[in-house]
């Protein structure tokens, strides 16, 4: 099935779609004692209480709703949680790029198939030939 862009993710827990922003959090952990870029780790989209009374959240207390991504108060809140972690970076582009979500399940066999796969590269048009191109 198709995600709506922007509107729509897979959980990264059960694997199964969040409907709406309404349905999902973006979720991470805190950790003290390093330095400030390497404070916020493990970024992660996934179903929020509204869904399976929350077992996709689990004990993850650190999270900024999908429906407050849609405004420039939670895109506010996730920059000023930049990290060096990589799920940081990943949660953005799921969150702000158009397709990203839907295409990126199809990465790893779009390079396979000799596709130029860079994520700092991924326009909407690539990711649409990316999703025309794997979808069954
Ligand atoms: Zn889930």
């Amino acid at each position: 099935m198709h995600l709506e862009p922007l509107r729509q993710w897979r959980c990264d827990s059960c694997g199964h779609p969040i409907e709406s922003p309404r349905q999902g959090t973006v979720t991470y952990r805190y950790v003290a004692d390093v330095e400030p870029h390497r404070r916020h780790v493990d970024f992660r989209i996934v179903h929020n209480g509204n869904v399976g009374n929350g077992v996709c959240q689990g004990d993850a207390k650190a999270d900024i709703p999908l429906e407050d991504l849609a405004g420039e108060r939670g895109i506010l809140g996730l920059l000023g949680r930049q990290s060096s972690d990589p799920s940081w970076a990943e949660v953005v582009r799921r969150i702000v790029v158009p397709h990203y979500e839907e295409a990126r399940v199809w990465f790893d066999d779009a390079r396979r198939d000799g596709w130029e796969v860079i994520e700092d590269k991924l326009t909407k048009d690539k990711l649409v030939a990316i999703i025309d191109a794997f979808t069954r």
